[in-house]
């Protein structure tokens, strides 16, 4: 296999149909209770294509009144002896089977939506964000009905055993780079494991959200088990991570925000927290490594989806005696782009997400340029509409730099010098980010070593970015807390019930 093929090794098989043109924006209101709902002030946001600039449609903007509805709602779906508590887990994962069924039906639509709403790659959402949101459905459909404690020998007089229950009312809280996926990643086990959930889009991307609440309707899943709110954060947002009836709140963001919502649960029912946050993650080439794969690698690390990921190898550490063949073919690499609108299948890179992040991406690159480091390409914005980025390479990158420090979320590649390892892992662990780390080496030995070394969540060795539902996801440090995918992700969505009976004495 390739270098290039490897990286894509998650990628379905298949071919990728036309996008859809003139595709209908259907649902753009409140998702509650199995209804659709006006926001409670009459008010409306805009949604962009980040390719045009111009608007999609207007969708209902939900603020705290709006949440209270829905958490109620989510609440009355939690009582005890309601239909969704009383139900069969097994059902329960029939149920997230046949919402998979139906997301995979109307693929196509999903898959136009999160390219004119997200600014992605159209063969990317249908092949790669289709398809893994369907394997973390099924992966946590699978769970449900394998979910149970354990009885725990105690002092002869008593036994106890333990009941692995939901948590309760779950607040979702979600970015918009993947849209689709990571609302699987927290509805997957928060379903399966019998809560009930609020989720809140992110503002700049909703579409796909609200669409898959027209197919939980459709599902058969209850009302009120997974009520959608669209809003901005500081208000639809802030009311969930504060609100005093909601259990739980998980949320995918930046470490900015990350440290509002435990603030929020601290402030005021002490909710369970789990965050998936932001990275500024190492990735570590020795001199030995397999050049073709590593650069290949290094750089889909960094440049995928515009280099709006969390996992981003947004500090290259190259080994001096390699360093500037590297730093060549980096630049050869990121040279090939066509920009342009992601629907189009001759792009291979489309826009970032919004003014916002467009300009604090240019602003980084200028403070790049400023602080001395190297510019080897790209370096600006690209075309007159759209909020495009040229692919960018810096070389002769030092630690004390901007663009080494602060998370970037753009295609911009910082590319090291180490000599070292007792360096480099110094180096790679001066951060107070700790999401994920790549090492490129055929020397086992120090492979082993350092991936126990670093500071990180996941740690990828000659590979960087692959993932899977079965495989715990998270971060050490400032990226986070708590793990989503895999068997540990189930943890973040149970209470643990210990259930102490005493044992007739004549019996014992
Ligand atoms: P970015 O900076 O990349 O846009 P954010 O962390 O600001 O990412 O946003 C991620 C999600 O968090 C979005 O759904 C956003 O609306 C939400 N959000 C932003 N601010 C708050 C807040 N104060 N409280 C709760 N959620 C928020």
């Amino acid at each position: 296999m390739s270098s290039k093929e490897q990286t894509s090794a998650n990628l379905a098989e298949g071919a990728v149909p036309a996008p859809l043109t003139n595709l209908k924006i259907q649902y753009t209101k409140i998702f509650i209770n199995n209804e659709w709902h006006d926001s409670v002030s009459g008010k409306k946001f805009p949604v962009i294509n980040p390719a045009t600039e111009e608007k999609i449609c207007d969708v209902e903007e939900g603020d705290k009144e709006d949440v209270d509805k829905a958490v109620k709602a989510a609440r009355e779906a939690f009582q005890f002896g309601s239909p969704w508590r009383t139900m069969d887990a097994s059902e329960r994962g029939r149920l997230l089977n046949k919402l998979a069924d139906l997301m995979e039906r109307d693929r196509l639509i999903l898959a136009t939506i999160e390219s004119i709403n997200g600014g992605k790659l159209f063969s990317n959402a249908y092949l790669m964000d289709i398809s893994t949101s369907l394997k973390i459905i099924r992966y946590y459909a699978s769970w449900a009905d394998k979910i149970h404690g354990s009885t725990i020998p105690i002092d002869g007089k008593f036994f106890s055993y333990t009941r692995h229950e939901p948590i309760g009312v779950c607040g979702q809280i979600l970015p918009w780079n993947f849209p689709l996926v990571v609302l699987a990643v927290k509805i997957g086990p928060a379903l399966c494991c019998g809560n009930t959930v609020v989720v809140k889009p992110a503002e700049q991307t909703p579409l796909s959200a609200l669409y898959v609440a027209s197919l939980i309707k459709e599902a058969g899943i209850p009302p009120g088990v997974v009520n959608i709110v669209p809003g901005y954060g500081p208000t639809a947002g802030a009311a969930i991570s504060s609100h005093m009836d909601v259990d739980k709140v998980a949320f995918t963001g930046s470490t900015e925000v990350g440290l509002l919502i435990k603030e929020a649960a601290g402030k005021s029912n002490l909710k369970r927290v789990s965050l998936e946050l932001g990275g500024k993650s190492p990735c570590i080439v020795f001199a030995d490594a397999d050049l073709d794969s590593a650069v290949e690698f290094a750089h889909q690390g960094v440049f995928f989806h515009q280099g709006q990921c969390c996992i981003a190898a947004s500090r290259l550490f190259v080994e001096e005696a390699i360093y500037d063949k590297f730093v060549q073919r980096s630049v050869e690499r990121a040279k090939k782009y066509t920009l342009g609108n992601p629907l189009n299948p001759e792009v291979q890179q489309g826009p970032q997400i919004d003014k916002e992040q467009y300009t604090k991406i240019l602003d980084l690159i200028e403070s790049g340029k400023k602080e001395g480091a190297k510019l080897e390409c790209g370096g600006g914005p690209f075309g007159n509409k759209g909020y495009f980025i040229q692919p960018t390479v810096f070389s002769n990158v030092t630690d004390e730099m901007r663009i080494a420090k602060e998370e970037i979320f753009g295609p911009v590649q910082q590319i090291m010098k180490f000599k070292t390892i007792d360096e480099v892992v110094k180096r790679a662990n001066n951060t107070s980010y700790g999401l994920a780390a790549g090492i490129f080496t055929k020397d086992l030995d120090k492979a082993l070593t350092i991936s126990s070394a670093l500071q990180a969540g996941t740690v990828w060795v000659n590979c960087y970015g692959a993932s899977s539902p079965q495989a715990p996801f998270g971060g050490f440090k400032m990226s986070g807390n708590g793990r989503e995918l895999g068997k540990y992700g189930l943890h973040e969505y149970l209470e643990v019930k210990t259930v102490t009976v005493k044992i007739s004495e004549k019996n014992s």
